[in-house]
């Protein structure tokens, strides 16, 4: 500490007193920031009132500017004083601020020695003089200060001897004030190096996200987002190698006022797939070498030969700056080509840009196969799944076209409907076969027995009725299980004397039965309704009367045989 002179005598009013040193030490000691030590400082040069304003100036880690910290302006001037904070002052630019640093020495500019540029500075700040103090190492005045106390006179000077105790507190607070500072700046980078890890991380989620995504289309949207976003670039495409080609995949402009030139180069390159040959476009070339290529700025090797297909694509993209061209990899094979124009003006790129650019579209390659797979079993499941539909749809189909009933063996409901209407017609056509019957047989109260013995009982009844009917029918009779528990028999060639007989033969047969059935032997009774084919039957109207001749079997007692 040089606390050698501040204890010197002779200096008894202006020199700090020793007391107020030992003060002055205490408080450095319970600083905790730059900010607090600039406070102290602020407040010892107010303190001393040889000022009406003060700037306090301090050196930025680069050590080109003054960067003002701290300041007190004079009543007039405070609603500046928030402006003003943070203002840079060039080393360089030959004012007073860098002619204190440079020359290590407290400089006067006022009224009397002042430029007629920095009169017009007084004038603005309403003073008569501004005066620089440099902050010197004490232990070695030549180093370069740490900054400049800039001071402002509003009538008269300040004379040198009235700075001494400023210079004695500058002194005092300079190896902390110059901690606080290395401390400041230490911060400064931590924060800047937290940020590029935050950026990092970003990066992580990206490539998370990107890994995830099951859509190529999105994984090219989401790549060419990110990219845009690290670095200027305007314009990306991508193609991959399918079979013998490199086919373009997409194109993506950063900017909508792009959308034109997109689609242009999009329906190029849609119809002009490139051969796998080197010569025919830079694209196939990249992809052939597996190696990135970097054209600073096209247009000053426009002059240079190029394919007809890249001078197309040049064309259509009007001026092209710098293009990037990297392989796409999977599996550290190339499977295809990213190409990345700016349009506006050259970007430069850094080492460290190609670098991250390569490393994504590698990683692009790997999203690119994820999805390609996840598309392929997705295709693949939809397939499964309309196969599915159509088998599905087809075993309907074939249980609707199937004729017979499974339980009883006879014909079905489709195949009577069918049955009766070639019936019908044929009666109508040829006059001689007027002679078509119908027989509509019903069990009576099946419901109860189903109740009473369980349903599978029920289907061994349906199963003997219906093989009791199929006894006693003629060759030419034809049996259909018309519903349920409904039967119908259709008779050609059979009058109505005819079906009452069968229909009767049918009931007898029936009733005299004991059928064996899961729930033991069991009888049941059918109930008849019979009718003949009238000249102008319709199929609907002649089944209608045959089961009108059933409710009437059914109302009148059932177990009997009723004509309609
Ligand atoms: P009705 O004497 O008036 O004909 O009385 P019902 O109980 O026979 O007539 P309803 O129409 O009320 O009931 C028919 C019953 O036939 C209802 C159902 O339980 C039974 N059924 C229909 N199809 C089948 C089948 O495939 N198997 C069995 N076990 N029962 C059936
Ligand atoms: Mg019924
Ligand atoms: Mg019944």
């Amino acid at each position: 500490m040089p606390n050698s002179k501040i204890s010197s005598p002779g200096n008894n009013e202006i020199l700090l007193a020793g007391q107020r040193v030992c003060d002055l030490l205490n408080q450095v000691a319970g600083v905790e920031s730059l900010d607090a030590m600039l406070n102290l400082l602020g407040t010892q040069i107010h303190e001393l009132g040889v000022a009406d304003a003060y700037l306090i100036n301090l050196v930025d880690a680069g050590g080109k500017n003054l960067i003002t910290q701290k300041l007190r302006l004079t009543p007039e001037f405070q609603m500046l004083e928030q402006t003003t904070l943070g203002y840079r002052n060039s080393l360089s630019d030959g004012y007073l601020n860098a002619k204190v640093f440079n020359l290590r020495s407290i400089q006067h500019v006022n009224h009397e020695n002042a430029s007629d540029a920095e009169k017009l500075v007084l004038k603005y700040w309403r003073v008569n003089e501004f005066v620089g103090v440099p902050i010197l190492n004490p232990d070695n005045p030549q180093e370069a200060p740490l900054g400049v106390v800039m001071l402002l006179k509003q009538v008269g000077s300040i004379a040198n001897e009235a700075l001494e105790p400023l210079q004695k507190v500058l002194a005092l607070l300079f190896k902390s004030l110059h901690n606080w500072m290395r401390f400041a700046q230490l911060e400064k980078m931590h924060d800047k190096a937290q940020a590029a890890v935050a950026e990092n991380a970003r990066l992580l989620e990206f490539l998370d996200e990107m890994s995830s995504l099951t859509s190529i289309d999105k994984v090219y949207d989401l790549f060419a987002a990110e990219l845009f976003r690290q670095l200027p670039f305007e314009l990306a495409s991508f193609a991959l190698q399918e079979n013998d080609m490199l086919a373009i995949k997409k194109v993506i402009a950063a900017d909508p006022r792009y959308a034109g030139l997109t689609h242009e180069l999009r329906a190029y390159l849609d119809h002009h797939p490139a051969p796998l040959d080197p010569s025919y476009s830079g694209g196939v070339y990249v992809l052939l070498k597996d190696e990135s290529v970097l054209f600073p700025d096209v247009q000053t090797i426009k002059h240079l030969p190029v394919s007809p297909h890249d001078a197309k694509s040049i064309a259509i993209l009007r001026t092209p700056r710098t293009l990037f061209i990297a392989p796409i990899r999977y599996q550290k094979r190339p499977i295809g080509v990213l190409a990345l124009y700016s349009l506006a003006k050259p970007i430069s790129l850094s080492e460290a840009d190609r670098r991250l650019l390569e490393q994504l579209s590698s990683f692009l390659g790997t999203a690119i196969a994820n999805s390609k797979t996840y598309a392929i079993s997705q295709a693949q499941n939809v397939e499964i799944g309309h196969l599915n539909m159509m088998l599905q749809e087809k075993v309907k189909q074939l249980a609707e076209q199937a004729s017979t009933d499974r339980l009883t063996g006879l014909f079905n409901f489709r195949s009577f409907e069918q049955e009766l209407g070639k019936r019908v017609k044929e009666c109508q056509r040829f006059s001689e076969k007027k002679e078509l019957s119908l027989a509509l047989v019903d069990i009576d109260r099946f419901k109860q027995f189903n109740d009473s013995y369980g349903h599978a009982a029920g289907n061994d009844i349906l199963a003997g009725v219906a093989q009791e009917i199929r006894t006693q029918i003629r060759e030419t009779d034809i049996a259909f299980r018309y519903g349920g528990e409904e039967f119908v028999v259709i008779l050609p060639k059979c009058d109505i004397d005819g079906a009452m007989l069968l229909a009767e033969r049918i009931r007898t047969a029936v009733e005299a039965r004991v059928f064996d059935t899961s729930a033991g032997s069991k009888s049941v009774t059918v109930s008849v309704g019979c009718t003949m084919v009238l000249p102008n039957d319709t199929q609907q109207s002649f089944f209608n009367r045959a089961d009108e001749a059933l409710y009437k079997a059914k109302n009148t007692g059932r177990n009997r045989v009723c004509t309609g």
